[in-house]
């Protein structure tokens, strides 16, 4: 199998699965409990956390384990908005974020919340100049995600936390950086909240983490309960995953700057291999190294899904949640019809070789050269 989609999930290495099946068979104490099995848990657990952090470059005290990236965009931004509740009620996102994002501020905008959506160029940016215009002084929230899941574009949210200091210093700012997660320091970045997921990076799936900053005060529980997490996030702590979370944090640490030098050189390769299919139309070129949108115009994503996947090569028609349906984010974009309906992402990980590019390549001039387009 040539598995190219590593923006879905990422291989789970052996290692990990090790440290997780130890977890589950002979270190199932629950941290909360007062004999020496749970205290130890609870250790391993502050000590895990430790590790998780230093893959965030946060201090591990503003970091919480949450169940996945879907719970801490969900956490983040309706904490924000109870802290801001006295500000204002206008929320300031974009139109690609994570259905995470989105979906959570669509619920808001029915409770009276108003929502301002940003919409990239063709190619997929947007500027923090074009963010910090449609901050206003009721914005009780801006959430922009870190790197775009379906097309690899990065956002400048660095840049947006240095212009919010002086275009409202009371509006908070949250970051999905579900894609980015190794690839940012909390300390430089500026967000005031950003929230990761273990799975992305060769993690399970069902963990995540939130970071809040200095200026959250109050962390308003998504989850109140037994008060787990510093009594921020409540549920019996899940050990295996947690464990799991900082093997998988603490190898791609370890091997860093090789693992990106290794992207980029894939993702250049790719690009090469992929030009000389006839017609074949790149998305985005730049941004993350690890994820790549093209499009076949004339031949429907989802069909070149199905044909490489006969091959046993897996890539994606956009995102993997949209199950079929066309993507907000590809629609965003505002691409000729024909393009739209042929974008498919290819995403890579430390594994990725070129003879699977080669392999994905010809897969894919081989459907152009056999399949007749159907738009
Ligand atoms: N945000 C982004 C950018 C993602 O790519 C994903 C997963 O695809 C999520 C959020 C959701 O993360 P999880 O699957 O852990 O809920």
């Amino acid at each position: 199998m040539i598995y190219l989609d590593h923006a879905a999930t990422a291989p789970l290495p052996h290692a990990v699965a090790e440290e997780m099946y130890m977890v589950l068979r002979e270190q199932y104490g629950n941290p909360s409990s007062q004999y020496r099995m749970g205290l130890e848990m609870k250790h391993r657990v502050a000590s895990w956390r430790q590790t998780a952090a230093s893959a965030l470059d946060c201090p591990a005290d503003r970091l919480f384990f949450t169940s996945c990236g879907t719970e801490g965009d969900n956490w983040a931004i309706r904490a924000a908005l109870w802290q801001n509740r006295h500000s204002g009620r206008h929320i300031v996102t974009t139109a690609v974020e994570h259905s995470a994002v989105l979906e959570c501020c669509k619920w808001l905008e029915r409770d009276g919340y108003e929502v301002s959506y940003l919409t990239p160029d063709q190619q997929g940016n947007i500027t923090a100049a074009q963010v910090l215009e449609a901050v206003r002084p009721d914005t009780a929230l801006v959430t922009v995600m870190l790197v775009n899941n379906e097309i690899g574009a990065v956002y400048p949210v660095e840049g947006i936390a240095q212009g919010l200091v002086a275009r409202n210093p009371k509006t908070l700012l949250h970051t999905d950086a579900v894609q980015g997660l190794t690839t940012f320091s909390a300390r430089t970045l500026g967000a005031d909240l950003i929230s990761v997921s273990a799975h992305k990076i060769g993690g399970p799936k069902g963990i995540g983490a939130l970071y809040a900053g200095p200026r959250v005060k109050n962390l308003r529980p998504l989850l109140p309960g037994g008060g787990q997490e510093s009594g921020v996030r409540s549920g019996t702590e899940a050990t295996a995953q947690i464990a799991g979370f900082a093997k998988a944090a603490e190898l791609r640490m370890a091997n860093l700057e090789k693992d990106q030098a290794h992207l980029r050189a894939i993702k250049d390769y790719a690009i090469q291999r992929l030009s000389e299919i006839p017609d074949l139309q790149f998305i985005h070129r730049d941004g993350a190294p690890h994820i790549l949108a093209v499009s076949l115009p004339g031949w429907p994503s989802q069909n070149t899904v199905n044909d490489l996947s006969a091959q046993d090569i897996c890539i994606s028609a956009g995102s993997a949640c949209h199950q079929g349906k066309p993507s907000h984010v590809i629609a965003a974009l505002k691409l000729p019809k024909r393009t739209a309906a042929g974008v498919i992402r290819l995403s890579f990980g430390p594994e990725t070789s070129e003879a699977d590019i080669d392999a994905c390549a010809a897969a894919l001039r081989k459907h152009r050269e056999t399949r007749l387009p159907m738009l």
